[in-house]
């Protein structure tokens, strides 16, 4: 079965083609600078080479019509004929509470994504454009949306309600939804069947520290809180956004500096984080460059970050009752021996006995705790397309398998 994976932001779509029987990926790449001057897609062939094609790429629907066609043209192509694409499968930033699992996009759910338009103004309408394109293009591949909030709607209610008056809950449906919920679940199952553990006995915490971060407290295979809340700009001190913060700082910020709404938002999430704390980068690798040279508020960055996720752990562990594994992904969760080291020293009295021989390991899957320590810290690479391809394919299957019943 071939799987065409589209992950469409509000300036770029990446895409993988996956041929799920051979468990290979024949072509991928991305567009980027979508409806902007110097629009470009890069792509990587099946045989690692690179292409990159400079075009007008006006908005999401000819940026699709180019990724199909770069993927049947007869120089860079790894398919001879749409046909041989057997579904979609499309990432879908936020399906509020409705949407708890993948779903085929069919009519009734089409209506429903529309009306979770709102809860990610900056994600949801691009994800949105990409299906649409999709639909139009090819009206007779099924189209299966796969969500980043999906995973944590097990979250028992005191994990996701605010301390705000409940009625605005009900009303505007505000609280606590997570995301990289496709990353999290794809991580804490590699790792329990790398260790041989049924996940349904384990309390796992996995920390998908990227650009954007996030946690999550997996208690016998359900998500059961994680930190980031009604929007990604909760819980880690991320790139760019500030993770938790005194409401009454934004507040006190839009009084002193005479700014509104959207200026705040916009310091909250694009100026604030490790680029606000350090004035270097939001960038791990030029930040840690940086704290080698003896610049102080790039260790003072790097520090509030681990510590930060520290914290998280030691909550999450006490919110669970224990924990048996931690999880490190994401680019700095898996490639930076630096930050993980920062978060676990000093864990012994936790279970962990941290091992820094291991922990030397750059983006591959590896146990970096001693052979006794009873809580292991595994690093995870992420592979959230793989997940859609892979609910993609289950849901395609069980469909077909309905109409051959009937
Ligand atoms: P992501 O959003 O998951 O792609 O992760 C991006 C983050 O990972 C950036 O802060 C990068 O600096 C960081 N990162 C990637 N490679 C490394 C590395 N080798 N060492 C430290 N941080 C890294």
């Amino acid at each position: 079965m071939k799987i065409l994976v589209l992950n469409c932001g509000s300036s770029s779509i990446k895409f993988e083609l996956f041929e799920m029987n051979m468990k290979g990926i024949l072509s991928k790449g991305r567009v980027e600078k979508v409806g902007m001057k110097g629009s470009f897609m890069r792509l990587q062939k099946k045989s690692g080479e690179l292409v990159k094609f400079e075009g007008e790429i006006l908005d999401h629907k000819i940026g699709v019509e180019y990724i199909l066609g770069v993927i049947i043209s007869e120089k860079h192509g790894a398919i001879s004929s749409l046909n041989e694409i057997d579904a979609v499968g499309h990432r879908y930033v936020h399906g509020g509470e409705y949407f708890k699992e993948s779903v085929i996009i069919d009519n009734k759910n089409i209506k429903y994504l529309e009306n979770n338009i709102e809860l990610a103004p900056l994600h949801n309408p691009a994800n949105l454009k990409g299906i649409i394109a999709m639909q139009t293009l090819l009206p007779k591949v099924p189209q299966i949306a796969v969500f980043d909030t999906a995973f944590h709607q097990t979250m028992p209610i005191k994990s996701y309600i605010y301390g705000i008056p409940y009625s605005l809950y009900k009303k505007h449906k505000i609280r606590r939804y997570g995301f990289h919920g496709t990353s999290h679940r794809y991580v804490y199952q590699k790792a329990c069947e790398r260790l041989k553990q049924n996940p349904e006995e384990k309390k796992i915490i996995t920390c998908h520290l990227g650009n954007g971060a996030s946690i999550a407290a997996i208690k016998y295979g359900k998500s059961y809180d994680t930190s980031m809340g009604f929007t990604p700009v909760e819980g880690l001190i991320m790139g760019t956004r500030t993770g938790d913060l005194d409401i009454g700082v934004v507040t006190y910020i839009m009084k002193k500096e005479e700014i509104g709404r959207a200026t705040v938002g916009t310091l909250i999430n694009k100026f604030s984080g490790l680029l606000g704390i350090t004035g270097v980068s939001s960038d791990v690798r030029e930040i840690e460059e940086k704290a080698k040279k003896g610049k102080k508020r790039a260790i003072l960055g790097l520090d509030m970050f681990a510590y930060r996720v520290k914290k998280y752990i030691g909550a999450y562990t006490a919110a669970m009752g224990g924990v048996d594994i931690v999880v490190f992904t994401g680019g700095i969760g898996e490639n930076s021996s630096l930050i993980r080291k920062k978060i676990c020293e000093e864990m012994e009295f936790f279970g962990i006995k941290f091992d820094d021989k291991k922990n030397e390991v750059r983006g591959k899957e590896q146990i970096i705790t001693a052979e006794d320590s009873k809580t292991i810290v595994i690093v995870v690479p992420t592979n959230e397309e793989l997940v859609i391809a892979q609910d993609t394919e289950i849901i395609v299957k069980k469909l077909s398998k309905l109409v051959k019943n009937k």
